[in-house]
C-alpha cells in the first residue's frame, strides 16, 4: 500500500483497453485515490472475439479481485491439437492439464467481453477511478514535470488535463507514442507483417446439426489447423455456447493502405477462397459465417522502442510492445504492465517528478526484455506454422512427429513446456516487489 502523499498523485490514463483497465484497477488496489481514465469510445461495447486467458494473466487478475468472475464462463483447457489444414491429420497433440498444478492457475479460454467487462466492473467498484468516455486524448502539450494533454470530448469543449503521471494505454495505434517519437526524432518503423486475421464466433445452435462440429465445441481443447502462410486457431468460449475461430492469412485488403485502417468488413467469397484447400470440416465452419458479417483485422507491429518512459509519461501495452497474436500474450502482457506499474509507483520513496520518472523506469526495466522476448517468440512461432513445402517444413514436421513419443520442442510455441515456463513461471509483481529498491537505486 502506498504512503499517504503518494496516494494522492494525479494519475491520467489514456485508453480503457486491456492495459488501461488493468493499470487503473491495480493502482486503485494499491491505494491511489485520483485515477482518471480517458477513453475514445462512448462505452466499452467490446468486439466479439475469444481470447486465451493464460496463467500469468490469471495470476494478476486474481490479485486484482476479478479472476473469479472471468473464470465462471471461461473454458478450462485440457489439451491442444495441431493439425494439417488440408487433411485434418493431427501433427501434434499436447496435454495442458499439468499447467494448473505447476503454475497454480489453469490455462483457460474465454470471451473478450467477459474479460474486459469483469475488469471494468471491478474498476467501477473503486471510488478512486473516474471514467471519461467519448473523450480522446489529442495533443500532448507538456511531457513533465506535470504532463498536460488536450482532452477532446465528442460533445462539448476541449479542455486540458494536467497530471503527475500520464499513462498512454492507447493501443497499437497510440498517438501519444507517435508524438513522443517525433519529439525525440526517433523513427520506430511500422513493420508490415503482411498478415491479416478473420475473427469469427459461431453459435452452438448453428453447429448442432453437424456431429463433427458439435464434437469440436464440446471439447475443452484448442485446435490449430495450419497451412502455407495461413492458419486457423479455434476453441469454445462462453460455457461452450460459442465457438471462436481466429484465422491468419496473407494481407491482401490492407496492403494498399498501410496506415489508414486496421479492421474492415471482409468478403465471404474471398475468405472461402483463402481457405479453399483446407479440409471440409473447416470450410463448413467458415461457411456458417453469415454474408456481410466477415470481419478482417490487419495484424500490425512496430519496431522495438528504445524507451517506454519519458519524463512523467509512460507507454503501456500495445502502445510499446505490439505483437502478433500467435503466442496469445498481447493482452496478458498489457495486464502485467499495469500490475508492475502499480507496484512500482506504490513504492515511491518521495513525491517528486524525478522520483516518479525513476520508479517508472523500474517498470520499464522489469518489463521490457520480457515483453520483447515474447514478441519475437510469437513471430517465430508464426513463421514455423506457415512454412510451405521444403526442408524447413520437413524439420518442423519431424519435431511434431517426435512429440508423439513425448520428446522435444513444440513448433506451436504457446504449447511448448519450456516457453510456458518462461511465460507463466515468472511472477512480475513479485519481482517488482523484491527488486524495486535495488533497481531504483541504479536509475
Ligand atoms: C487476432 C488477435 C487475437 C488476439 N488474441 C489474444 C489472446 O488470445 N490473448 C492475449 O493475451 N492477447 C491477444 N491479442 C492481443 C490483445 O488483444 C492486445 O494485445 C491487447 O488488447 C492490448 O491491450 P492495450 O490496452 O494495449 O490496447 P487496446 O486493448 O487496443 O486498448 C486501447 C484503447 O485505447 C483507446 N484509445 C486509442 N486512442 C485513444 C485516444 N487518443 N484517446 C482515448 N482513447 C484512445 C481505444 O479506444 C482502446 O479502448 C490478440 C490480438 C489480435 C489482433
Amino acid at each position: 500500500m502506498a504512503p499517504k502523499a503518494v496516494k494522492y498523485l494525479d494519475i491520467a490514463i489514456v485508453g480503457a483497453g486491456m492495459g488501461g483497465l488493468a493499470t487503473a484497477l491495480a493502482l486503485a488496489k494499491q491505494g491511489f485515490k485520483n485515477i482518471h481514465v480517458y477513453e475514445y469510445a462512448s462505452n466499452l461495447g467490446f468486439v466479439g472475439a475469444g481470447i486465451q486467458l493464460a496463467p500469468n494473466m490469471a495470476r494478476v487478475l486474481d490479485r486484482l479481485g476479478c479472476w473469479a468472475d472471468i473464470e465462471k464462463d471461461a473454458v478450462d483447457l485440457k489439451d491442444t491439437s495441431i493439425r494439417q489444414g488440408s487433411t485434418d491429420n493431427e501433427l501434434g497433440h499436447v496435454d495442458l492439464r499439468y499447467i494448473r498444478d505447476t503454475y497454480l492457475y489453469p490455462h483457460m479460454v474465454g470471451h473478450r467481453s467477459s474479460l474486459a467487462s469483469s475488469m471494468y466492473e471491478a474498476c467501477k467498484k473503486e471510488k478512486a477511478i473516474f471514467f471519461h468516455f467519448a473523450t480522446s486524448a489529442g495533443e500532448v502539450q507538456s511531457w513533465g514535470e506535470r504532463p498536460r494533454f488536450e482532452a477532446i470530448p465528442r460533445e462539448g469543449e476541449k479542455y486540458t488535463v494536467e497530471c503527475d503521471v500520464l499513462f498512454a494505454c492507447d493501443g497499437v495505434k497510440s498517438t501519444i507514442r507517435d508524438q513522443l517519437l517525433r519529439l525525440k526524432n526517433i523513427d520506430a518503423k511500422i513493420i508490415d507483417t503482411g498478415q491479416a486475421a478473420y475473427r469469427i464466433m459461431l453459435r452452438r445452435e448453428d453447429m448442432q446439426n453437424d456431429p463433427e462440429l458439435l464434437e469440436l465445441i464440446d471439447k475443452e481443447s484448442v485446435t490449430r489447423w495450419i497451412g502455407e502462410k495461413r492458419h486457423i486457431i479455434a476453441y469454445p468460449v462462453s460455457s461452450k455456447q460459442i465457438y471462436n475461430l481466429s484465422t491468419v492469412q496473407p494481407d491482401q485488403n490492407f496492403a494498399s493502405a498501410p496506415s489508414a485502417t486496421y479492421t474492415t468488413k471482409g468478403s465471404k467469397p474471398q475468405m472461402m477462397e483463402v481457405f479453399g484447400d483446407f479440409c471440409p470440416k473447416v470450410r463448413r465452419m467458415l461457411d456458417l459465417v453469415p454474408d456481410g458479417e466477415v470481419c478482417e483485422w490487419k495484424l500490425r507491429v512496430h519496431e522495438p522502442l528504445p524507451f517506454w518512459v519519458h519524463e512523467q509519461t509512460v507507454l503501456v501495452g500495445d502502445a510499446c510492445h505490439p505483437t502478433l497474436p500467435h503466442l496469445a500474450q498481447g493482452a496478458a502482457q498489457a495486464i502485467e504492465d499495469g500490475a508492475v506499474i502499480a507496484v512500482a509507483l506504490s513504492k515511491l520513496p518521495e513525491v517528486t517528478p524525478t522520483a516518479i520518472n525513476k520508479a517508472m523506469r523500474v517498470y520499464e526495466e522489469v518489463r521490457k526484455d520480457r515483453a520483447y522476448t515474447l514478441v519475437n517468440i510469437a513471430a517465430a512461432s508464426g513463421r514455423a506454422m506457415h512454412l510451405g513445402e521444403g526442408k524447413e517444413k520437413e524439420e518442423r514436421d519431424k519435431q511434431f512427429a517426435a512429440l508423439k513419443d513425448g520428446k522435444g520442442p513444440v513448433p506451436d510455441k504457446w504449447a511448448d513446456a519450456d516457453i510456458q515456463k518462461t511465460i507463466y513461471g515468472q511472477d512480475v509483481m513479485k519481482i517488482t516487489e523484491e527488486e524495486f529498491d535495488k533497481l531504483y537505486a541504479k536509475m
